[in-house]
């Protein structure tokens, strides 16, 4: 195989055989083709695109880098889910602990930040001492103690995803229908799950801002779910404005907490609760969507969803005590407001904009190399729709470095649209279900 001949067939267009990308994916991930190479082949891939055929065999060759796990010794429905990436999105950090609490196994392989989006294994490693990289023995063992355990790619499971996807996040390579399609799903795949609830953001805060690209992407995910025998739905939900008030890894813990204990941002839940009714759904717990949502909303009531989070978090090393006091999580040193320059009302947010803020204060990485700042990031005061007075704040910046709060503050500021009237319109949270099974149709 010549690297570089792939690298200019797919510049040019071209289509690769599912033999080639096998090869070139097994090579990149045994360490035979250099980071530049396969940045330059990634680069093509976003520009140019893939046909199905070669993106069914990117997912197959992603997925088999790595061992395919065999849970069915574990009894019960294995359910995870899974978002296409957001700002603020911290949902799975609820929703694992929620869903387990209900009977389910979740064994969920997570990503770090990606781009100007938040990562769940990054939150969670802002609760001092959670370990995301335990071996597939200590994985199985934490499943099986309390039903859910949350990791990352390792060198193990999708070990060519856990090296595309670092590479990607610094490259300006993740916006692509058929790679995010390929990562997510050789994920997905090699967990041993029967079923998997996608959550595909559109709008101005997600890869995919125009609703048809997410849709697309959201079917070409369930039908490569469904060819392996899953059961695969995904929702399609609106990312033209953060999800909650907080954007920043522990500042998001401390969010999900709160939504545990039966508060948090009302949109926050309110997604939470429509993503758990379907986990509950395919996971067989309950014969309607109505059903999990009560079902959901009784597990948070009663606080056994909270205590899951804490099994969780002891099993895998953290400290349980962030869930009482989440004033123990790392906390910023400096605060920095964001004002309205003008009465009106906030007719538009650019979300992406608020994300790469995030990342400039240090909640996501620049380079490959770069460390996360676990206490950094932005809390939001306004949402679309709201009314602003001049001077009134619309965002909060918690930072650490002095030399990065300038260039973030002014994405911020220039991020959010306040007119003088009101948006006719506002997108609803959830805005399409795209594979959804015939008894619900
Ligand atoms: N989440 C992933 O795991 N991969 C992507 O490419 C995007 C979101």
């Amino acid at each position: 195989m010549r690297v570089v001949e792939l690298i200019r067939r797919k510049r040019d267009s071209g289509e690769l055989s599912r033999q080639e990308i096998l090869e070139l994916i097994a090579a990149y991930t045994r360490g035979e083709i250099p980071d530049y190479q396969m940045s330059a082949w990634l680069m093509a891939v976003v520009l140019r695109g893939m046909t199905h055929a070669e993106i069914s065999a990117l997912t197959e060759a992603m997925l088999h880098s790595g061992e395919v796990l065999d849970l069915s010794d574990l009894p019960g429905r294995k359910v995870d889910k899974h978002s296409t990436g957001g700002v603020g999105d911290k949902t799975s950090l609820v929703i694992a602990p929620l869903a387990a609490a209900g009977g389910i196994l979740v064994p969920m392989i997570s990503g770090r930040g990606l781009g100007h989006t938040g990562g769940t294994l990054d939150k969670l490693e802002s609760i001092p001492g959670f370990n995301v990289n335990l071996s597939l023995a200590e994985f199985r063992r934490v499943l099986d103690t309390c039903g859910c355990a949350m990791i990352g790619q390792t060198a193990e499971i999708a070990p060519a995803d856990r090296k595309i996807y670092a590479l990607r996040d610094v490259t300006g390579t993740v916006e692509s229908q058929a790679l995010i399609c390929a990562s997510i799903m050789s994920k997905k795949l090699a967990e041993g799950i029967d079923a998997l609830v996608l959550d595909v953001k559109t709008g101005s805060g997600a890869f995919l801002k125009n609703i048809e690209e997410a849709a697309d992407l959201a079917k070409l995910m369930v039908e490569t779910g469904q060819r392996m025998g899953k059961e695969v739905v995904a929702l399609l939900t609106d990312m033209n404005q953060p999800l909650g008030r907080m954007a920043g890894n522990a500042m998001e813990v401390a969010e999900a907490v709160e939504v545990l204990s039966g508060g948090g941002p009302a949109d926050v839940r309110e997604l939470c609760l429509h993503l758990a009714s379907w986990m509950f759904y395919l996971g067989r717990r309950v014969k309607s969507l109505d059903e999990g949502k009560q079902f959901a909303v009784g597990l948070i009531a009663s606080g056994q969803a909270r205590q899951k989070f804490r099994e969780i978090v002891r099993l895998q090393g953290g400290d349980e005590a962030v869930i009482d006091d989440p004033g123990l999580l790392p906390h910023a040193r400096q605060t920095l407001g964001v004002a309205s320059a003008s009465d009106g009302y906030v007719a538009g947010i650019d979300c992406e904009q608020l994300g790469w803020a995030s990342v400039i204060l240090g909640a996501g990485r620049e380079r490959k190399e770069d460390a996360i700042d676990p206490a950094v990031g932005l809390e939001f005061h306004k949402r679309a729709g709201d009314a602003v007075r001049r001077g009134e704040l619309l965002c909060t910046l918690h930072y650490n470095q002095a030399a990065r709060v300038e260039q973030a503050r002014r994405l911020v500021e220039r991020a959010y649209r306040i007119e003088p009237q009101k948006p006719a319109f506002l997108p609803p949270l959830v805005q399409r279900v795209i594979g959804t099974p015939t008894e619900l149709s």
